[in-house]
């Protein structure tokens, strides 16, 4: 194709998995689309997919397997706390993973803290199977303004914090890729607080400039325990490496029987995550474990 030329056919979503990997999906129609002082919103429906919403052309989520993600950010950092009651998460203004965070009814006050006020508002209106009323519900504060700004001067200690960003290739998420970032989220946990988040692809990264391996470096500089994680999503074309640190908790030092109590004490009903699932999400195929053993020699 010549420079400019179209790339994909007129209602098709170009995604791009990667540089030189592209995917379509079909927009069987398309709900809501706007461009915000921070980024591009769309939201449409797939018949196969279901819901789909995407900012700056990229996925962020998926009906069909949005659950995976949010119950693989959520939960393996809940369940390996005893007792967390005050939680913030940075970015996720879908309202997915204020979903899972909600289930566990140990959780007192969950801050919700996303840039873009139109993201939210978005999402509230277009896809209440995703949020599944989180937003409403009285534990729940929604702050829009900077992750970075809102952990320079935090309302007190968090027993969680979930990141949950846009891709950091480009941006308002760009510079809560960093050291100085996880910074302020190690001050802002309690002492025995854990931090998760999504650190992108377990095979396309480099060009993003950020990837699970030097996540990991930064948060071992910072913390005494930092267990990295996948999952599959099939949405995101993908494995997907998740983060979790803490200077406390190992989430491979909890029982099975205490992770099935705490479930089941703190009712929490889900898709994807289970108490004997909990340890597999941390066992690692050998090509990742020489990347995470590589970076930090
Ligand atoms: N699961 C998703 C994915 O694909 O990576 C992330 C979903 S969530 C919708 C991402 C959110 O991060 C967006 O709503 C965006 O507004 C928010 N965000 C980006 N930069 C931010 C920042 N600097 N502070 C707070 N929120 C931010």
């Amino acid at each position: 194709l010549e420079e400019g030329e179209a790339l994909h056919p007129k209602g098709w979503h170009m995604d791009k998995v990667a540089d030189n990997y592209l995917r379509l999906l079909k927009i069987d129609s398309l709900l809501y689309s706007a461009r915000t002082d921070y980024q591009e919103i769309m939201i449409f429906r797939n018949e196969t997919l279901g819901k789909v919403l995407v900012i700056d052309d990229d996925i962020q989520l998926v009906e069909m397997d949005e659950w995976v993600y949010h119950e693989a950010l959520v939960h393996p950092a809940l369940f390996t706390h005893p007792r967390p009651s005050r939680i913030a998460i940075i970015g996720g203004g879908d309202g997915a993973a204020l979903r899972e965070a909600l289930k566990h009814r140990c959780v007192r006050e969950v801050y919700l803290v996303d840039i873009d006020r139109r993201v939210v508002e978005a999402c509230r209106r277009y896809l209440p199977e995703i949020h599944g009323g989180s937003f409403y519900d009285s534990r729940v504060k929604i702050l829009h303004m900077d992750g970075m700004r809102f952990l320079e001067n935090p309302p007190g200690k968090f027993h969680g914090i979930l990141i949950d960003l846009t891709e950091p290739a480009r941006g308002p998420a760009k510079e809560l890729y960093s050291k100085s970032f996880y910074e302020l989220a190690s001050k802002s946990l309690t002492n025995d607080g854990i931090i998760a988040l999504q650190a992108g692809s377990a095979t396309f990264h480099e060009a993003e400039g950020f990837s699970p391996f030097l996540g990991y470096t930064i948060l071992a500089s910072l913390f005494p325990k930092v267990r990295p994680y996948l999952v599959g999503i099939p949405s995101f074309g993908s494995l997907w490496c998740f983060l979790m640190a803490s200077r406390r908790y190992d989430p491979l030092r909890v029982s099975r029987r205490t992770l099935a109590k705490r479930m089941e004490e703190r009712i929490v009903k889900t898709r994807y995550y289970t108490p004997d699932l909990h340890k597999s999400l941390f066992v690692l195929p050998r090509f990742l474990l020489e990347s995470f053993e590589n970076r930090n020699k």
